[in-house]
């Protein structure tokens, strides 16, 4: 089958490519022609037609918590959001730690609504005490070896994973915080914390786990990728350590970016999640971290939760908001509409640059690629319903946000997704 995407904006950042034009769709991959009769014709005229996005931040609650989401539905929740790729975590019960659970998600994510890349553990059943396979993980078909949820807290074992990682070319993806600082605060500690009366959690946490993550790639020559940043800190010793040569890339979320912890006033639990919400001086930071390249990517940490379970106090709620079917609203309102970075920029951070850290097909629209295809119109203003989400959960701070830019369009493989 052949589908023609007619007098679209066509934005391919990994070839310096921004025109209006045509593109063709063959089979499962993009094609050079242009002008031929195609099965399906869409007309993209007033839209941006970019290489499908890719979240490498998705917990996709597999196995073993699929009421909170499964790979059906949170892979209709990523098409439904414009991604056509998503990187799964391995926080999940049990963890991601043996090759047969990474090639159970991939036989479960066979045909579904967009890819899945399981990031594996680093330690056995994530309780950071004995290394995993990670060859055979590799093997199974896992992108990436990660302790998001449960940070290495022995750095020499971080090191020895690190080698192992950088021996087998696979990047290790953290989740940078001391939990001894941490300890049992529920929110970022500061103003609002004090004002609301609830445990803080020192933004030092983050910032001493992010700069020994850093320092640790620098040592070992691993590819470290660093998950949510959300600290000005983190933004500044990330740059520095990019100057120093550490092979570190790393990302933020929407939320951190539009959001500040006075989301968490009400007690409002979908505002609770794992780093804090944080300052306006630390979303500004995250701002000028996109625009001078020191933040390479834009992915969700989506965190599935049932209404049960966020239904509670403040205090016992889990951490976590989901963000699959928000995000490219929020960027494209947030980022790109302030002109903190232009459409080609923010398409290179939601799909050209994860794809690079995870060594993975996808984010270009080169002829001859996977036709992996995002078709978004810009201009779209609408609110955010969480109740047409694809998604099973609905804790997002999003709700009745009013956003503008919305998702059109998404094939994976050359397969038209049903929105
Ligand atoms: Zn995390
Ligand atoms: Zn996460």
């Amino acid at each position: 089958m052949t589908i023609l995407l007619k007098s679209g904006r066509v934005i391919d950042p990994a070839n310096g490519r921004d025109e209006i034009a045509d593109l063709l769709i063959d089979g499962s991959t993009i094609s050079s022609s242009i002008g031929v009769d195609a099965d399906v014709v869409v007309d993209c005229s007033g839209k941006v037609v970019a290489p499908g996005l890719i979240d490498l931040h998705v917990h996709l609650r597999v196995p073993g918590q699929e009421y909170k989401e499964d790979v059906a539905s949170g892979t209709a929740a990523a098409a439904n959001g414009g991604f056509t790729a998503i990187a799964c975590q391995p926080n999940t019960s049990p963890p991601i730690d043996h090759a047969g659970t990474v090639r159970q998600i991939l036989e479960l994510a066979h045909g579904a609504s967009a890819r899945v890349y399981p990031i594996a553990a680093v330690s056995i059943g994530l309780e950071n005490k004995q290394l995993t396979e990670m060859a055979e993980l590799k093997d199974a078909g896992a992108v990436g070896i990660g302790d998001d949820a449960f940070p290495v807290y022995d750095s020499g074992f971080l090191r020895r994973a690190m080698e192992y990682c950088r021996m087998l070319d696979l990047p290790f993806i953290a989740h940078c915080e001391d939990k001894d600082l941490t300890g049992d605060g529920v929110m970022n500690e500061g103003y609002v914390s004090a004002v609301l009366g609830l445990k803080g959690i020192t933004r030092w946490a983050e910032n001493i786990g992010t700069a020994r993550n850093v320092m640790l790639a620098l040592a070992t020559g691993c590819r470290l990728h660093v998950l949510h940043v959300s600290t000005k800190e983190s933004v500044e010793i990330i740059r520095q350590a990019k100057r120093f040569g550490a092979p570190v890339t790393c990302e933020t979320c929407p939320q951190y970016i539009a959001l500040t912890d006075e989301a968490c006033i009400g007690y409002e639990t979908n505002a609770k999640m794992s780093p804090s919400l944080r300052t306006k001086a630390d979303s500004e930071a995250l701002l000028e971290g996109l625009a001078d390249g020191t933040i390479d990517v834009i992915a969700t940490d989506h965190a599935p939760h049932a209404p049960h379970e966020k239904d509670r106090e403040f205090a016992i709620a889990p951490f976590g908001m989901i963000g699959l079917e928000t995000s490219l609203g929020v960027i494209l309102t947030h980022v790109v509409k302030p002109g903190v970075l232009t459409l080609a920029q923010a398409i290179d951070k939601m799909s050209t640059a994860p794809a690079k850290v995870l060594g993975v097909t996808g984010g270009t629209l080169s002829a001859g690629q996977p036709a992996d295809v995002t078709v978004f119109d810009p201009e779209t203003p609408w609110t955010v319903d969480p109740s047409k989400f694809k998604s099973k959960s609905r804790n997002t701070v999003f709700a009745g946000a009013e956003l503008t830019g919305k998702p059109f369009l998404t094939i994976v493989g050359g397969r038209i997704i049903d929105l």
